[in-house]
């Protein structure tokens, strides 16, 4: 994400300005330079740089008052010359939910326009649209206003794609997974994404327009970030029942350390339980330690030599995540799965990793 700048914070949700941001004034000074704009329309055209941020937090604002409608609090907003992110808490899964969140913020967007609107047809009696996109206008506070209703009205419409990460790939999502299965939901929106991304950097060349080019590489990536983050959420989600090994080598404290490296290069098994004489579990032997041993000259001789005392038990209705947290946090590199009393079988990190990257 890079660095970020804390601005202030609203409804307790800070507000966040990517450091990248200040490449936005070196635009303004670029664009006032190239288009040798007066002094009046400098003035505006900066303004209307400022207003337009405004709107895109209030955007963004919008997304987070409707996640809180749901109990989802939002980490923070920050905003970069690409535009504004709420980072959520977490996504509202159910469809109808996610497609309220994913709607407020380009609600917010129709309400600035029918306010701003509203004050130009009703009150000021005059045109919604500036004559022309010549930043000159920018001196006469009425066109200052029209330009904010025109981006307010593209701000809306851009952001409903249908693709990912605009809010418009979220309700096409959600709408997909009422009747199919999340992660195949979320993978039909990436592949619309990229064909969308397609129609938008063929345009860009043959229009000849940056803008849209970067815009289409910049959807492309990100939509396979959001298939790839739904589909490890959605495995971190799987129970430890689902990945466990039944079968795997019982080490004895006496044992001689040439078998667990022989179990080692023998098998897939990459971490190892240790047991007592009496067949208590007393220790694990982590892959760190056996590479260790392999590459020491004079390595250990019996399992007790070089062990871990320290014994993981999880439960077979665990979540991946949680066992992924537990082993991250305490170091540990395979766990008994106990049901009730009895062992039933093993997990180990590498066996969680490729379960996660599957
Ligand atoms: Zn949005």
């Amino acid at each position: 994400m890079g660095r970020t700048f804390h601005l202030c914070t609203i409804t307790g949700i800070p507000l966040k300005a990517h450091w990248s941001i200040g490449l936005t004034l070196l635009f303004v000074a670029y664009v006032v330079h190239l288009h040798n704009l007066t002094v009046a329309a400098s003035v505006g055209f900066v303004l209307l740089v400022l207003v337009m941020f405004v709107c895109i937090i209030l955007h963004e604002f919008g997304h987070s008052m409707a996640a809180r409608r749901y109990s989802i609090e939002t980490l923070d907003i920050i905003i970069s010359p690409i535009g504004g992110l709420a980072r959520l808490q977490d996504v509202p899964e159910e469809p109808k939910k996610e497609i309220i969140v994913a709607l407020a913020g380009p609600t917010v967007n129709v309400v600035i326009a029918t306010i701003v609107g509203f004050s130009l047809h009703f009150i000021l009696g005059t045109r919604l649209i500036p004559d022309s996109d010549s930043l000159e206008l920018l001196g006469s506070p009425i066109n200052f206003l029209r330009f904010v209703f025109t981006i307010n009205i593209m701000l809306f419409v851009f952001n409903l794609i249908p693709a990912f990460p605009m809010d418009g790939g979220r309700v096409l999502r959600a709408l997909l997974s009422i009747k199919l299965e999340r992660v195949f939901a979320t993978r039909v929106a990436m592949w619309l994404a990229r064909l969308i991304t397609f129609a938008f950097i063929s345009l860009a060349i043959s229009s000849n327009n940056i803008t849209l080019g970067l815009i289409g590489v910049f959807i492309y990536v990100v939509s396979g970030k959001e298939y790839a983050y739904v589909k490890t959420a959605k495995r971190a989600s799987s129970k430890v029942s689902e990945v466990l090994r039944l079968e795997y080598t019982k080490l004895k404290t006496t044992d001689p350390y040439r078998k667990v490296i022989d179990a080692y290069r023998s098998s897939n098994e990459k971490s190892f339980l240790v047991y007592d004489e009496l067949e208590n579990l007393v220790g694990a032997i982590p892959e760190v330690f056996i590479k260790d041993s392999v590459k020491n000259k004079n390595g250990p001789e019996v399992i007790s030599d070089l062990m871990s005392t320290k014994v993981a038990i999880v439960s077979p209705s665990s979540t991946l995540q949680k066992v992924a947290n537990m082993m991250n946090q305490e170091g540990i590199a395979i766990c008994a799965v106990k049901d009730g009393e009895e062992v039933i079988g093993v997990i180990d990190r590498y066996a969680v990793e490729m379960f996660m990257k599957r």
